[in-house]
């Protein structure tokens, strides 16, 4: 047992007063993920400072016609928002699909968006790992890497990133706001996470000394059109092999506007605008499915244990397009099942 020191913050600003005066203190949310970090030895904060009592459980209209998510909001509360529901299909379809109810009632938005990777290694101190300890090697690229990423690897690590609700909210270019010593600021989603590079220890663009304190969704929900599939071993309960969102805007046959992500497939979650700009003004059906995914998938490399998640994410590209274009997401969350 590693002792460490508890404090409960008042609200945002003692939040970060707190953490801005102690770097090695860490903020609990739920704790589903730093928890067991802490039961590992990976993570050793000499501070916890609870924010679960924060007031940032709001989830509100933007005059912008979009919503504001407060970073407290439980994974389960927000999958079943009615606001959510109806406009936002995919990011409830996505939610209900990670993790189990019980630690969906718990995890919160803003400790979702900074859940750690599932590497194996990662989680066992006996092994070297880059993220854990910088500069002492990556255990998984000669070993067992099954889980591990396809796109955008470094030779300092080849970890995915496990979230399924980020996968939606890459797709619908949702932005985090956070708070900090110097103010408030938003990050747009893609450049919230980052690749591995040679930094692996640093899995997004946030300070040590900042907090999250919303996401903020745009008007766009693509509440029509839209699909997340998730491929894993089981059924439940299970991270994902490769995951997929896929949000489409129609004009009679013809994709008008293309949104793709990909989780379980490389360091943050994937998207390629240049895939998502050849859809556009193509036929909605398979044939153009096919193309992208293998422009979306040009510089993919497996590794050992991994190649054969390069056909998989290909299959699951033309798959979840399709259910997108032709309206039937599969999806328990949404209104639209036929
Ligand atoms: C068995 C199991 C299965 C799971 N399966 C899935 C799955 O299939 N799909 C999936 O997506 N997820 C899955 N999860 C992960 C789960 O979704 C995350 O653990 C959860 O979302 C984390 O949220 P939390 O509030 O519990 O975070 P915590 O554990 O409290 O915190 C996580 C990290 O975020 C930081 N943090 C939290 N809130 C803030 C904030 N507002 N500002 C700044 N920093 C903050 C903490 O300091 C910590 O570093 C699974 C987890 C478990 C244990
Ligand atoms: S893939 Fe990344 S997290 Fe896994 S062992 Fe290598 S450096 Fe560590």
């Amino acid at each position: 047992m590693i002792n460490f020191q508890y404090a409960r913050a008042s609200n945002v600003a003692d939040a970060v007063r707190l953490i801005a005066a102690e770097p090695t203190a860490k903020f609990i949310a739920g704790g589903t993920n730093l928890i067991d970090l802490m039961k590992e030895n990976v993570e050793r904060p000499t501070r916890l400072i609870d924010i679960s009592r924060l007031p940032l459980t709001g989830v509100e209209e933007t005059t912008g016609g979009g919503l504001r998510i407060g970073a407290l909001v439980p994974n389960s509360d927000l999958a079943y928002h009615p606001l959510i529901a109806e406009r936002y299909p995919l990011l409830a379809s996505a939610i209900l699909a990670g993790a189990s109810a019980q630690l969906r009632n718990m995890a919160s938005t803003g400790g979702n968006l900074l859940q750690r990777t599932r590497c194996h290694y990662f989680y066992d101190t006996a092994t070297p790992c880059n993220k854990r300890t910088p500069g002492s090697s990556c255990s998984a690229i000669n070993g067992l890497n099954r889980q591990h990423a396809i796109l955008g690897t470094s030779d300092a690590c080849i970890a995915t990133h496990p979230s399924d609700m980020c996968v939606a909210l890459a797709a619908l270019d949702a932005k985090v706001h956070v708070a900090g010593p110097s103010g408030a600021r938003a990050i747009d989603f893609a450049d919230f996470h980052r690749l591995a590079g040679d930094t692996p220890q640093r899995d997004v663009n946030l300070g040590a000394d900042e907090i999250i304190t919303a996401v903020e969704l745009p008007a766009k929900g693509f509440a029509e059109h839209y699909s997340y599939l998730k491929i894993r071993d089981r059924l439940s309960y299970a991270f994902a092999l490769v995951s997929a969102a896929a949000a489409l805007e129609l004009d009679g046959d013809t994709i008008a506007e293309a949104r793709l992500a990909l989780g379980g497939v490389a360091h943050k979650p994937w998207r390629d605008r240049e895939a998502e700009a050849a859809l556009r003004g193509q036929p909605a059906r398979r044939d153009s499915f096919v193309r992208v995914a293998e422009l979306l998938l040009r510089d993919a490399k497996g590794f050992a244990h991994n190649a054969f998640k390069i056909d998989l994410a290909r299959r699951t590209i033309v798959r979840t397009l399709s259910q997108a274009a032709a309206a039937t997401p599969q999806s328990q969350a949404g209104k639209k099942i036929r």
